[in-house]
């Protein structure tokens, strides 16, 4: 092993903590309503690489070592928890990282991206044009050119293996649910998700992105390149975004500052927050049916409360 890689695969893998917790959650609104609301707490995975991001890189990061790559080449805009992620698991499992960011650089680099760096992560920039073409064979042909050889990963690890990754996510639920709720920012986890239900069961996608209809094709599309097949028990809602990605607003700060204080759990603002509220809002216009079970999948976890 060279010792200037820094990796620590064996304790990085320990950490590593699965089947993630359950925790029911309980209020006015859920007894008046009669539903149940359990929290899928993937948030406890890994202190670095919470949520459906280890459930994505898990096998990706196999294929890496059984391809022999030591870098990983991945895409991401400059908020994305992706990139954080990825960064932190190169370091913990001894891959060098690359980061491809959307757009133009801006100094100082904001928290995020500035998390990435610290992890050691080599940040380069992409136009917004070429951006979005970054799939394309000439596209990562000049960026082999560039860095040499890497493990390529796509915007938010949503592949294949990503997929598969996310469909052993319901399996691990105990009880019996009816409705499994997860925010989408590429559609990967919620096509794994849908693809791991049982009979009955139904997977509720909420848009973490403003103009996010998009998402339904993507996810049709990752199901029928990972499964052959396209699933029909799942749906997204459109209009819980706040704005957009990474936007905010004074309702969904009072929000996270509220179920803070009544559960004692601070929520994931660009993320999770957004679909919590969303499952509040359609528990309360009784869109479930009394009776059901709602898994909500707390996919990652609140890295930057100064925010
Ligand atoms: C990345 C991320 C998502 C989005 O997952 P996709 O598979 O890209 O839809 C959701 N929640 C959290 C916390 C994330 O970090």
């Amino acid at each position: 092993m060279d010792e200037t890689r820094p990796g620590r695969p064996a304790s990085g893998a320990a950490q590593v903590r699965l089947p993630s917790p359950e925790q029911e959650i309980r209020g006015e609104w859920t007894a008046e309503q009669g539903v149940r609301l359990i929290l899928k707490r993937d948030d406890l995975i890994h202190p670095e690489i919470p949520g459906n991001k280890w459930r994505k890189l898990k096998r990706n990061l196999d294929a890496a070592n059984e391809q022999r790559q030591q870098t990983l080449l991945t895409f991401g805009g400059a908020y994305s928890s992706h990139i954080r992620v990825t960064a932190a698991a190169g370091r913990i499992f001894g891959f060098s990282t690359i980061g491809v960011i959307r757009g133009e650089e801006h100094l100082p680099l904001n928290s995020s991206l500035s998390c990435a760096a610290s992890r050691g992560m080599r940040l380069v920039y992409m136009d917004r044009a070429t951006y979005r073409r970054k799939r394309e064979p000439d596209v990562i042909a000049q960026l082999r050119k560039r860095f040499g050889d890497f493990y390529l990963l796509p915007e938010g690890g949503s592949n294949e293996l990503g997929v598969w990754g996310c469909a052993e996510l319901p399996r691990e639920i105990e009880p019996p649910f009816d409705v499994i709720c997860c925010l989408c920012g590429t559609g990967g986890t919620l096509a794994g998700i849908s693809a791991g239900l049982g009979e009955g069961q139904r997977a509720l996608g909420f848009s973490a992105l403003r103009g996010g209809q998009f998402l339904a094709g993507d996810v049709s599309q990752l199901q029928q390149a990972t499964c052959g097949r396209v699933f029909e028990n799942w749906s997204i809602e459109y209009d819980f975004h706040f704005g957009g990605f990474a936007k905010s607003t004074t309702v969904l700060r009072d929000f996270v500052a509220d179920f803070r204080a009544r559960y004692g759990l601070t929520l994931d603002w660009v993320y999770v927050a957004k679909m919590m509220f969303g499952i509040f809002s359609l528990v309360e216009r009784g869109a479930f049916p009394s009776g059901s079970t709602i898994v909500a999948v707390i996919t990652g976890s609140d890295w930057d409360p100064s925010r």
